[in-house]
C-alpha cells in the first residue's frame, strides 16, 4: 500500500500499476446451482421523487430493496431491515416473487422509513428534501439463525451502527462490504470508522469519499480509506462510471451512455446489488473477477434509473443483462495500433 502524497509528489500521480486487461469472455451469467447467498441489511422505505420527466409519491425505495432486487438476478438474497405498521406489505410482493428471503424483515409500530428527494437537470446529485427515520431510528437487527452463515454480506446505506450492529451477528463472511452516504458522514462519523475498520470493500460515491476523507483527489481519497481498513474501495462516479481501487491496482468502468435517464433514485444500491451478486453467483472474490463485478454493477444501476422504484429491475431478465454486458465491452473496445 503506497503511503499517502503530500511529500511534493505531483497531485495527480498515481502510483498503483495500470489494470491490466481483461481477458475476453462471454459474459455468462453462471448457473444457479453454484451459488452461495447474499445477506443485506439496508433501509426499506416509502420513497418521493421529483424528477425533471415525472414525480411518484410513497413508492417502494430503500437501500435495502434496490440492493436486493438488483441481486436477486444473481444470487439469493436474504434481507434484513424494519417497516412500520403503515408499510403497505403487498409493495414487496414483487421482491418474494424473485425469492428474495424476508424472514429477517421486521414490522415494528411506528411510521417507515420515508425519504423524499428532488433531482434538477444534474441527474447525478440528488437533493435529499426530507429524511424521516421512524421506526429504523429504534431498531436492533436481529439475523435469523438461518441468515447467519452467508458468505456474502452488504450493509446498504444505513445508520453504521445497524451495519456494526449485523455484523456482530455474522459467523465468518468470505466478503464484508459497505455503502454510506452524506446524511452517516455528519452524524455517524465515529461510527462509521469503526465500520470502515472491519469492512473488505466500501462502495461510495465521488461526493461522499471526498466528504468522508476531506481529499478533493480522489485517488487519495480511496488511499485514505484503505488505510483505514477496506482492501478495496469502489468510488461510483454516477454517469461517469466507476473507479475500482484495489492495494495494486486501479480498475474503470464507465457508465452506460443510456439516452433517457428518468429517475437515478437507487442506482448506486443496484450497482452494489449487481457487484456482489455477480461475487455471490461465482464465488469467487480474485482480482478479475471484482473488475467483472464492477460491470456487472454498471449494467444493473443501468437497468434501475430506467424507471421509477424498483419497476426496470423487476422487468429485465438474463437477456437482458447479457446483453447490455455485450453493448459495456463494445463501449471500451478498440484496436491498438501505436506507430513504432
Ligand atoms: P441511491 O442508490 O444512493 O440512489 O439510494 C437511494 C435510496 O436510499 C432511496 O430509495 C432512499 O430510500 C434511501 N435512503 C435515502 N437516505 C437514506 C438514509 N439516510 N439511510 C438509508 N437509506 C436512505
Amino acid at each position: 500500500m503506497p503511503d499517502e502524497g503530500g511529500r511534493g509528489e505531483p497531485e495527480a500521480a498515481c502510483r498503483w500499476q495500470l489494470a491490466a486487461p481483461v481477458p475476453r469472455s462471454r459474459f455468462p451469467v453462471p448457473s444457479v446451482q453454484q451459488t452461495v447467498t447474499v445477506l443485506v441489511v439496508g433501509s426499506v422505505a416509502l420513497d418521493s421523487v421529483e424528477t425533471p420527466f415525472g414525480k411518484a409519491d410513497d413508492v417502494l425505495g430503500g437501500s435495502g430493496t434496490f440492493f436486493s432486487a438488483s441481486a436477486s438476478h444473481f444470487a439469493p438474497v436474504q434481507l434484513v431491515g424494519v417497516v412500520g405498521g403503515d408499510f403497505p406489505l403487498e409493495k414487496l410482493k414483487p421482491l418474494t416473487l424473485r425469492g428474495v428471503d424476508l424472514a429477517g424483515l421486521e414490522q415494528a409500530d411506528g411510521e417507515s422509513f420515508r425519504w423524499r428527494g428532488r433531482y434538477r437537470h444534474d441527474l447525478n446529485s440528488a437533493e435529499t428534501l426530507e429524511t424521516r427515520l421512524g421506526v429504523f431510528s429504534h431498531f436492533r437487527p436481529k439475523i435469523p439463525a438461518q441468515f447467519r452463515r452467508a458468505p456474502f454480506v452488504f450493509l446498504a446505506n444505513i445508520d453504521p451502527r445497524l451495519q456494526l450492529d449485523v455484523l456482530n451477528q455474522v459467523e465468518k463472511p468470505a466478503l464484508v462490504a459497505c455503502d454510506t452516504m452524506n446524511f452517516w458522514i455528519e452524524s455517524r462519523r465515529p461510527d462509521l470508522l469503526a465500520l470502515l475498520a472491519r469492512v473488505d470493500l466500501i462502495t461510495l460515491n465521488d461526493g461522499e469519499a471526498r466528504q468522508l476523507t476531506e481529499q478533493s483527489n480522489l485517488v487519495k481519497a480511496a488511499r485514505w480509506i484503505m488505510k483505514r481498513g477496506p482492501r478495496h474501495v469502489v468510488i461510483k462516479k454516477g454517469e461517469h462510471g466507476a473507479f475500482m481501487f484495489t492495494e495494486k491496482s486501479v480498475f474503470f468502468a464507465p457508465a452506460y451512455p443510456l439516452e433517457d435517464v428518468f429517475d437515478p433514485t437507487g442506482a448506486g444500491d443496484s450497482f452494489a446489488g449487481g457487484f456482489m451478486g455477480y461475487l455471490a453467483r461465482t464465488g469467487r472474490v480474485d482480482d478479475e473477477n471484482l473488475r467483472r463485478a464492477v460491470v456487472y454493477g454498471s449494467a444493473m444501476g443501468s437497468f434501475a434509473v430506467e424507471r421509477f422504484s424498483i419497476q426496470r429491475l423487476l422487468e429485465i431478465g438474463t437477456t437482458d443483462i447479457r446483453q447490455r454486458l455485450i453493448e459495456f465491452r463494445r463501449l471500451v473496445a478498440f484496436e491498438e495500433e501505436l506507430p513504432d
